[in-house]
């Protein structure tokens, strides 16, 4: 049987999501691996929709966290990358096949044989566990070199908010100056989005339902408008101002309205991931040839790309730090909408094995 370690952090036992704290183990440190202590998570809204099982496959108990920030404190035999100190982050996956196509294109996040940080199936059967938890250990393959000097505590949801925003406005050519695109969704990955887009040069309008945001979105971020996507009117008003719209919204909601703020040859490319499948309103898609894609958070490289990039523009996410023993209030909190705009624990110096 494969070396275990012991580890610490807090979990779900079913999909009532309520978390409480659970001792476990993990493999211990192979030769490629590096081990680290985790210092901070982001809370992500994929975080929630697991732990109650919104998509219908998770393994319990579960533990949670895939945006992750920490120090290296142990590595194997064969790691080139890291030694101990470095600091580290690991985002959503953990591993992949390396062989097919798409691992071979630095698509791993593509591969059908990717592993997730949390809730993924190893090759032996044994589930991974995600960094609501003390420590961690990941192949080096898939852990990135944090940036110098770049903080850990607002950056750590970068490896997951910032991957899935900032690759498929890359894909999809929605980063040039001059473009207008459109941002639904002004949560942890819409904010993120929007300063992507600032940097990238290109006009940025939001598009939400609560009203509150509009300054924020405004006078904080930049952005050059604000929509309440829930107000007809100010929907009609804008109808086909947009070159691209990216979409962020994490409840289900109608296309209708965002496919006809679109320019004709539009891209509505979608990121948020409803716990019900969305209505394809077929007219407003036909009718000026426009365009509609997905995307899923980045692979290796660009993840680490992303991580410089953002270093070098100095864009980091509005957090808010929370203790370990705050985080079943937050996800009550994320789920009503209640956050500006990420929470982050401080599992390193929160996270208490009594
Ligand atoms: P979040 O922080 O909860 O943000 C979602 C935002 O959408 C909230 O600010 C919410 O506003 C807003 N919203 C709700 N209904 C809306 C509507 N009808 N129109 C416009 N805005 C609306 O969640 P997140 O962490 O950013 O995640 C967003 C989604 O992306 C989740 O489904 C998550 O699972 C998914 N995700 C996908 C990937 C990927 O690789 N594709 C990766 C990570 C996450 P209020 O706050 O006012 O309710
Ligand atoms: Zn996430």
């Amino acid at each position: 049987m494969a070396k275990t370690v012991n580890a610490f952090g807090w979990g779900a036992k079913d999909r009532k999501g309520f978390l409480t704290p659970l001792e476990f183990t993990r493999r211990a440190t192979g030769d490629r691996d590096v081990q680290f202590k985790v210092l901070y998570c982001g809370v992500c809204h994929s975080d929630l929709h697991m732990i109650k099982d919104h998509w219908g496959f998770a393994h319990y108990p579960m533990i949670p966290g895939h945006e992750i920030v920490g120090v290296v404190t142990e590595v194997g035999s064969k790691v080139q990358k890291f030694k101990n100190g470095d600091n580290v982050g690991v985002g959503v996956i953990v591993d992949a096949c390396r062989k097919c196509d798409q691992c071979v294109d630095n698509l791993e996040n593509y591969c059908p044989e990717r592993i997730d940080t949390y809730n993924g199936v190893e090759p032996d059967g044994s589930i991974t566990y995600g960094s609501y938890s003390d420590i961690m250990v990941a192949d080096e393959e898939f852990v990135i070199r944090w940036p110098d000097n770049f903080p850990m505590d607002k950056g750590a949801p970068l490896v997951c908010a910032g991957i899935t925003t900032y690759s498929p406005l890359r894909y999809y050519g929605l980063d040039k100056p001059g473009l207008h695109v459109g941002v639904a969704g002004l949560g942890g990955l819409g904010h993120v989005a929007v300063k992507f887009l600032k940097a990238f040069g290109t006009k940025v309008t939001v598009l939400d339902i609560s009203p509150d945001k509009k300054s924020y979105a405004i006078d904080t971020l930049g952005a050059d408008g604000f929509i309440l996507s829930n107000k007809p009117a100010e929907m009609g008003a804008a109808a086909g101002t947009l070159d691209g719209i990216l979409d962020c919204v994490s409840v289900v909601h109608s296309l209708q309205g965002l496919l006809d703020l679109l320019k004709p040859h539009g891209k509505l490319v979608v990121v948020g991931l409803p716990e019900k499948p969305l209505e394809l309103p077929i007219f407003s898609l036909t009718m000026g040839r426009k365009m509609m894609g997905g995307s899923m958070i980045g692979g290796l490289k660009e993840t680490q790309e992303m991580i410089d990039f953002a270093a070098k523009h100095n864009i980091l996410p509005e957090v808010e730090v929370i203790s370990m023993d705050y985080v079943n209030t937050a996800m009550e909190r994320l789920a009503r909408g209640d956050v500006k705009f990420r929470f982050v624990i401080d599992v390193g110096k929160t996270l208490k094995d009594e």
